[in-house]
């Protein structure tokens, strides 16, 4: 389906979704991608539907929303493949803004290199960079690019993107067992976020069937590593797990607290104490959340840190 949604987001708050891409062009054969296999990678800009056949779509849908009253926060370019690729992407751009509806795009970064899709993606409000490695040996590995791809020039493109940009730069990078968690991994991805300085890094887990089988999720002990590393130089870094809840407002009931903020980032004893007392709750609270396996004491640098538990369904 070319639009769907809107969906709520917690990076786009209520996100109506175009997909300009059919499944599944993309310059990139992700190992964890969840909208399949890639069966040629390609990064040849090209026409898809065309601006007019997506604008009239979107027009429409937004008209049937805003007759029932729903709100929409963002048009969000978020297709089945690499939405840079579509050579009609600026001019739909253009011709959405009348809806006066913030756009967004997540993209793989891959053709960023180009002046071309620099310009493409200034037009957007909101842009999200994937950055799952700066080591070009684990980027073949996990990524698997198009042959004539250079991750080189693909961070280049990145930073150059960035120094030029004027709306809101955020970054995701999905975090792999034995692929990119390592702390050679996390030290090289944190020292490219921080020159990059993006308003917020994300890190995801996959957490739906991928393209392939060996693909899993890293441990919490490897997550809980990933984040101390990384968040000493990126300021703003949050898991998006889709656990998440409302991180952002108390509730008033600890245990949803609890394992709301765990699951964006690990907390620190000292921290999960004081949300206890606010809350006027005791410690076997988090000693039951514990023993029902739903979040998980791990260590860093002698200390204790809870994180909620990805690696097994609730
Ligand atoms: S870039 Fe996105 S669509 Fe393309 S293979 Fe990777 S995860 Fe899938």
């Amino acid at each position: 389906m070319e639009i769907f949604g809107p969906i709520p987001s917690r990076r786009l708050g209520r996100s109506l979704g175009i997909n300009n891409i059919p499944p599944k062009s993309c310059s990139y054969y992700c190992t964890y991608c969840q909208v399949g296999p890639t069966e040629q990678t390609e990064i040849e800009r090209r026409h898809f539907y065309g601006a007019d056949y997506l604008v009239e779509l979107v027009k429409k849908r937004v008209a049937q929303l805003r007759e029932q009253g729903e709100t929409i926060d963002h048009l969000s370019f978020v297709p089945d493949g690499e939405p840079t690729l579509d050579a009609d992407l600026g001019e739909t751009i253009d011709k959405l803004r009348p809806l006066g509806i913030k756009i967004a795009i997540i993209t793989n970064s891959s053709l960023i290199w180009r002046e071309d899709v620099r310009e493409t993606l200034k037009k957007a409000d909101w842009v999200s960079l994937k950055v799952d490695s700066v080591d070009e040996k684990i980027w073949h590995r996990l990524n698997i690019p198009e042959g004539n791809l250079k991750l080189v020039t693909i961070l280049e493109g990145m930073m150059t993107f960035a120094k030029e940009y004027t709306g809101t730069l955020v970054t995701e990078t999905m975090l792999v067992k034995d692929r990119n968690v390592s702390k050679d991994s996390a030290i090289g991805i944190a020292d490219f976020l921080c020159r990059l300085n993006p308003e917020k890094a994300y890190f995801l887990i996959p957490t739906r069937p991928p393209a392939i089988s060996s693909i899993h999720p890293p441990s919490e002990e490897e997550l809980n590593l990933f984040y101390q590393i990384v968040s000493q130089k990126v300021p703003h870094t949050e898991y998006l797990t889709g656990y998440e809840g409302n991180a952002f407002a108390s509730t008033g009931n600890a245990a949803e607290d609890l394992l709301s903020i765990t699951a964006v980032h690990p907390m620190r004893l000292e921290a999960v104490r004081e949300l206890l007392a606010k809350n006027q709750a005791n410690w076997p609270l988090v000693e039951n959340l514990v023993k029902e396996g739903k979040i998980m004491e791990t260590e860093y640098e002698g200390q204790k840190f809870y994180i909620r538990r990805f690696t097994k369904d609730k």
